[in-house]
């Protein structure tokens, strides 16, 4: 985002910021890089060094549809969380390989609300070189980002799930779709909500603009919490044909 000699915010187009990017990439690969957490020299893809991307604490024991992080004694793979057994999804699942962490919510709050930008790298190949190895990861046929209210892309300067999406839209050869699915109505933030008033914010955020025509889509969003956007976002999906519903996030925090 830039500021014109009027001082008004000019987004960038999505040709530039790739162009931007690349750039960027080229430019600070030879340059020695140093970890963001422990500041030791790295020359790793994700400006963490190995011990502290080692650090980071996995969501590998959680429920086989929305990722809620399990009590160790439960056995995995067999059991949905109380909250898939008793409520509707309309995802099918979700796929969150960190738990949102104090170390995950310094990336993720540097890279949303302080413009660290190319956080978006870190944090989406870190998801990349997760998921990879997941038993039944199936690659969608698009991606598509949670949308956000133009209003608040204005305030923000942009999109951080499409941010996200574009790494994982060029990493997999996927296309990436984030204009047929809008959010056409402004909707406070969530961050300090409690679950019920999350799930009543959302209601009726989302809108089909122009037909997808898929049949699997990925819905990315940065981090999952209650569940209750993307829960929202896949419903209308679904109601417009879309068959299934994945959802890619980071990280995925507790239920409130
Ligand atoms: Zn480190
Ligand atoms: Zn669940």
């Amino acid at each position: 985002m830039i500021k014109s000699k009027r001082n008004c915010i000019i987004l960038y187009s999505p040709r530039h910021r790739t162009l931007i990017r690349s750039i960027i990439n080229k430019v600070t690969h030879f340059v020695p890089k140093h970890c963001l957490f422990c500041l030791e020299k790295t020359h790793t893809y994700s400006d963490l060094c190995k011990h502290c991307i080692a650090s980071l604490t996995l969501n590998n024991h959680c429920c086989r549809r929305c990722a809620a992080p399990l009590e160790q004694s439960i056995e995995q793979d067999t059991v949905l969380c109380g909250d898939c057994l008793s409520h509707d999804c309309h995802y099918d699942r979700v796929f969150s390989p960190f738990l949102y962490s104090e170390e995950m919510a310094y990336l993720i709050k540097k890279f949303k609300y302080q413009q660290k930008i190319h956080y978006a790298n870190i944090l989406s190949m870190l998801f990349i070189q997760k998921i990879s190895i997941l038993k039944n990861f199936q690659l969608p046929q698009v991606i598509i980002p949670v949308p956000m209210h133009t209003k608040r892309l204005k305030k923000r300067g942009f999109n951080q799930a499409l941010e996200l999406s574009r790494i994982f839209a060029s990493h997999y050869q996927l296309p990436l779709n984030y204009s047929s699915f809008i959010r056409h109505r402004y909707t406070d933030l969530q961050a300090e909500m409690s679950a019920s008033r999350r799930q009543k914010n959302v209601q009726q955020a989302f809108l089909v603009k122009k037909p997808i025509h898929y049949s699997h889509v990925a819905l990315v969003d940065d981090v999952m919490t209650t569940g209750s956007t993307v829960n929202e976002a896949a419903k209308v999906l679904k109601k417009n044909g879309i068959e299934k519903v994945d959802v890619w996030t980071i990280a995925r925090a507790g239920m409130n």
